[in-house]
């Protein structure tokens, strides 16, 4: 009698975080979260410093806004003394502050570069598992040390740290540019300083929010670059039929049209492809595995694809119209 040994790739067991990323994104959350606290600290500073006047007794409720968002403020009740140029330097300053802390490394070594190039590794990992499972042959040939040291892989981290200096970049020149306006107005219309402080805090709340979901983005996004960038190396390199396994969040919060590809096979190229459609990629906590095919171009183990796609057709989404996940 013969059993018959049916490889299949490894399914994660938390079905809400198929990419298992819910720990590294936590860790460069805090990140940063403590570098948006030093920011307002020296914020703090340096508008304690140079936000000069005096007051004036009125009491004029009025309003700003900024972004979305409407703040009370009591308006007309401050005298700044500054002069433009004394302004311009203030504005100097904020950005030196932003850069300081947004872009700590330079554009050859930014400090979130450590936790992105994590990610790859990462995904690397768990796509050589994977393939290793379901293939003698890739067991046999593959190392992951040979892996991490290819070309194609250190290339494509050489091209993320470009891409994430950008990234960064552009969250610090439109904190900047948001902060400008927010000060410049509360100078002009005498809005006091423990206000502007106040307002300028809650700015920097919003680029925070923008900065972790950008992180999110980059961190799952090169987990699952990775996963792609190996299925098709195994392809090319032992001539293994390998596709990619679609596994969504299942969350509530899922987009329908992420859990509509739960347990469907596409290419490497395919999924790429719809990763730069639209806004697929931002907040899509998805993962796609490699697994091989049959010479039929089927999975192997149908089992698997069933339950799959019962869990598909189980889902619920939530009631009410939210955030996507
Ligand atoms: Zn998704």
């Amino acid at each position: 009698m013969t059993t018959k040994l049916i490889r299949t790739p490894v399914i994660p067991r938390n079905k809400a975080d198929p990419t298992q990323s819910a720990r590294p994104v936590s860790r460069m959350f805090r990140d940063i979260e403590n570098r948006y606290y030093q920011i307002k600290l020296a914020m703090r500073r340096l508008l304690d410093e140079k936000l000069t006047g005096r007051a004036q007794a009125s009491n004029n409720q009025s309003y700003a806004v900024h972004g979305n968002v409407i703040y009370q403020v009591n308006a007309g009740t401050y005298i700044y003394d500054m002069t433009a140029a004394q302004l311009a330097d203030l504005l100097q300053r904020v950005q030196m502050i932003l850069d300081n802390n947004l872009l700590d490394g330079g554009s050859n070594n930014l400090w979130s570069l450590e936790y992105i190039i994590a990610e790859y590794e990462r995904g690397t990992h768990q796509a050589f598992t994977n393939l290793s499972v379901q293939s003698p042959i890739y067991e046999q040939q593959t190392t992951l040390t040979q892996l991490l040291s290819r070309p194609a892989y250190l290339n494509q981290i050489a091209a993320t740290s470009v891409s994430t200096y950008s990234d960064w970049r552009l969250e610090s020149d439109k904190a900047r540019g948001d902060l400008a306006n927010v000060i410049s107005d509360a100078v002009g219309r005498g809005i006091n300083p423990s206000e502007t402080a106040e307002i300028v805090s809650k700015r920097l709340d919003v680029s925070m929010s923008r900065a972790k979901n950008m992180a999110q983005t980059e961190q799952v996004g090169a987990l699952r670059k990775a996963q792609r960038l190996e299925t098709e190396w195994s392809r090319e390199r032992l001539g293994l039929n390998t596709a990619m396994i679609h596994l969504s969040a299942l969350k509530p919060t899922s987009r329908s049209w992420h859990v509509a590809r739960h347990g469907h096979i596409y290419t490497p190229e395919k999924v790429e492809e719809w990763y730069a459609e639209g806004g697929n990629r931002y907040n899509c906590y998805c993962s796609q595995i490699p697994v091989i095919l049959d010479d039929d171009g089927k999975v192997v183990n149908p089992g698997m694809v069933e339950r799959l796609a019962k869990e598909r057709a189980a889902w619920q989404p939530a009631p009410k119209k939210s955030k996507s996940k």
